[in-house]
């Protein structure tokens, strides 16, 4: 299960954020997380839950904002949102000839910290 890397590499990253600006506790997490990334939101709370032990992210919960996949086509310059994790196809002209231009993001907002 990757998310337990992604998650622990999460936890280093606003821990070493939290320290590095001279707080004791970090109360919140927000994420971005691309649909497109191979994450599954759902499995990365879980891992986090599991691994925050008593670090000073010990209460901290975990906010995941999802993001979509959007990608714009090459043949008929259609711009489209996708509901999946995957596009096949253009939506419109149903061309194979597309850019993924968003949706493998992932962030770390803020935090917020006390
Ligand atoms: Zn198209």
């Amino acid at each position: 299960m990757h998310e337990v890397s992604i998650a622990l590499n999460v936890l280093d990253i606003i821990t070493a954020q939290c320290k590095k600006e001279g707080y004791q506790r970090i109360d919140a997490v927000r994420l971005r997380i691309g649909r497109a990334s191979g994450i599954m939101p759902d499995a990365l709370s879980f891992a986090f839950e599991a691994i925050k032990g008593d670090s000073i992210a010990g209460h901290a919960g975990l906010e995941i904002e999802e993001v979509p996949v959007t990608g714009s086509c090459r043949d008929c310059n259609a711009v489209f949102t996708s509901d999946g994790e995957y596009v096949l196809a253009c939506p419109v002209c149903n061309s194979g000839s597309f850019s993924i231009t968003g949706g493998r993001e992932l962030d770390i907002i803020d935090m917020e910290v006390s």
